[in-house]
């Protein structure tokens, strides 16, 4: 499902002003035929409105959106053959979903032995055949999110965009929805995009994840791509919970060998010298560890491991595991721990982090090094 083989949507330098706030800026991507994208980030970073220009809701103020190779920019939200799920769902709540699902087609002038036919068709795969008489308003969360799909789908669209849409429902039902969702986009074949400001659900259902900060793309690749590769501080600080701990450094080569050094703690980089060197704007750089990635010491920490004393300042159990706050030479980091893992605060514990894991950015560009 790669969007470099064969890109159904184009965005080509897209840009978006309201009264000279810059709201898109300069974005260019492809989302690939089938495929899930998932717009993440922080509100206000343009998300809504590059899906509304890739509706025809919005006019780029430059820009081109492709759809299969052919420049619709201009085109109106009828003639982009795009479906738009939105937010609050937008249902007639007085209607019956039968009447809500064959709205599309009756206003495009379809027989009405086809329409009958098609939201049959379409209410079967969506489960929805046994509330076809039921009014909208009476559906429960679920049936209703399935009855603002159908009802774009049911027009055929190339692409179903979607816009925040479990925001009302609560914390469980959501995850379940979640998956839900992804299933219905997996068994239709459709290509969706999606968007959202919640990064669990950016990571689990999409293909691929488009992170956003003020308009512009600050990555885009596989939810694992993204976790075990961000390209920069904001990424990184942005994915993952608990949230990636960041320790300010110095890195300094003594005797041919090379250091990234914090007081009276140091990691030895001697091997990633060249990269270092070669990508860096000044000797200060952060060093990122995730907390899954802070391990205790007393398990056989491989030769060489700086051994980290820590204070443990907090412990909060969460499902099966533990969030502890550790206190590293003045600076407070969070680690997570089996739940059975026996840990008090006010204890001092030893750790290391997992050489494998750790990230390296510039403390003055923020662009990750190593
Ligand atoms: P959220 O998750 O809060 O909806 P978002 O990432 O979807 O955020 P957008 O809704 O695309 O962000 O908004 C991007 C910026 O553009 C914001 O500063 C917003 O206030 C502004 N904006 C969006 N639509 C308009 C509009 N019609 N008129 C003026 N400013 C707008």
């Amino acid at each position: 499902m790669s969007a470099r083989t064969a890109p159904l949507i184009r965005l080509e330098n897209l840009r978006k002003e309201f009264n000279g706030l810059i709201a898109v800026n300069d974005l260019s991507l492809e989302v690939g035929e089938g495929e899930f994208l998932c717009f993440l980030g922080p509100s206000g970073c343009g998300k809504t409105t590059t899906l509304r220009m890739i509706a025809g809701l919005e006019t780029p103020t430059a820009g081109d959106v492709y759809l299969r190779g052919r420049r619709i920019t201009h085109l109106s939200p009828q003639e982009r053959n795009v479906g738009f799920v939105f937010q609050n769902y937008a249902l007639f709540w007085h209607m019956t979903v039968f009447d809500n699902l064959a709205f599309g087609l009756r206003v495009r002038g379809v027989p009405s032995p086809e329409i009958h036919q098609r939201v049959q068709e379409i209410a079967t795969n969506l489960e929805l055949s046994d509330l076809l008489e039921v009014k909208a308003a009476k559906l429960d969360l679920s049936a209703m999110q399935r009855v603002a799909m159908a009802r774009t789908l049911v027009t055929d669209p190339q692409v179903l965009l979607l816009d925040e849409p479990l925001n009302n429902f609560r914390p469980g039902l959501r995850e379940v929805m979640r998956g839900e969702l992804k299933r219905w986009q997996m068994q239709l074949g459709r290509t969706m995009v999606y968007v959202t400001h919640d990064q669990e659900e950016a990571m689990t259902m999409g293909d691929r994840i488009l992170v956003m900060n003020a308009g512009r793309c600050e990555q885009l690749d596989t939810p694992r791509a993204i976790y075990r590769h961000p390209v920069n501080l904001f990424v990184a600080s942005f994915i993952g919970r608990p949230p990636m701990n960041f320790l300010p450094v110095h890195y300094v080569v003594e005797n041919d060998r090379a250091f990234l050094v914090r007081n009276q703690l140091r990691w030895e980089v001697t091997p990633q010298r060249a990269t270092i060197e070669d990508r860096i704007s000044s000797p200060e750089l952060v060093l990122g560890i995730r907390p899954e990635h802070i391990l205790p010491a007393d398990e056989a920490p491989a030769p060489g491991s700086q051994i980290i004393p820590a204070e443990v300042d907090l412990v909060q159990p969460l499902a099966r595991k533990k969030i502890v706050d550790l206190k590293v030479e003045g600076t407070l980091i969070k680690m997570v721990l089996p739940g059975t893992h026996l840990i008090r605060p006010g204890e001092t514990i030893r750790v290391i982090f997992d050489p494998h894991h750790l990230h390296l950015f510039d403390h003055a560009t923020e662009r990750a090094i190593a």
